[in-house]
């Protein structure tokens, strides 16, 4: 295989890309001068180096911002600590933070498929139950937010959570909330902008 033809086919296992759409990214690196391509692939293999996961809330981050294993959310004083907002993916969370929030997050790192037998391979569940039985052995939550996407497997992921969060919430003594009306259906919590991720939290229930 030559490289178009490898690079063609690492862009369509980026997710939401096809053929097509993949050829066009190479087509546009063939258009630009070396100099860009080269920051691009330097870019790429710093990615593995100068990253790390946040213990805490699962989100990537550079490795300049940890303390402790944890990103600079996470580790900030100024951010209300009781409140854990639930995200899909990392490209939510930027999205919250412009609405601005200022509590804390966590990463399941996807949503459930409607068929699928084993939700746990989609998403940190368990991760999440460890994080809230933690922190609240130590009476810190007041809140859980479930920030899912008004997407069928967001809808899906959101029921999966409560089932097994009710009850520890009644035990915990925490609230356990989704977001309100104002994210239109169908729409991921990624592209909403953050007028109506704020309307869509002050709603939450
Ligand atoms: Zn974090």
């Amino acid at each position: 295989m030559n490289p178009i033809e490898r690079l063609t086919e690492a862009f369509e296992k980026f997710p939401g890309i096809g053929p097509r759409q993949a050829r066009r990214f190479v087509q546009f690196l063939l258009h630009q001068n070396s100099s860009y391509r080269n920051t691009l692939a330097e870019d790429i293999k710093k990615l593995g180096l100068n990253t790390f996961q946040c213990k805490a809330c699962f989100r990537w981050s550079v490795k300049e911002h940890e303390k402790n294993g944890l990103c600079n959310i996470c580790s900030a004083t100024s951010r209300e600590k009781g409140i854990i907002f639930v995200v899909e993916k990392d490209a939510d969370i930027e999205n919250v933070e412009r609405s601005g929030f200022k509590g804390l997050y966590f990463v399941l790192g996807g949503a459930v498929p409607l068929a699928a037998e084993e939700p746990e391979k989609y998403i940190k569940a368990r991760e999440l139950l460890v994080r809230i039985q933690a922190d609240g052995a130590e009476n810190v939550i007041k809140e859980i937010i479930l920030g899912l996407s008004a997407t069928t497997e967001g809808d899906h992921t959101r029921l999966i959570l409560q089932e097994k969060l009710i009850p520890i919430s009644e035990t915990l003594k925490f609230k356990l909330t989704s977001l309100g009306r104002g994210l239109s259906t169908g729409s991921e919590l990624e592209y909403a902008d953050p007028d109506t991720i704020a309307s869509a939290l002050s709603s939450r229930q």
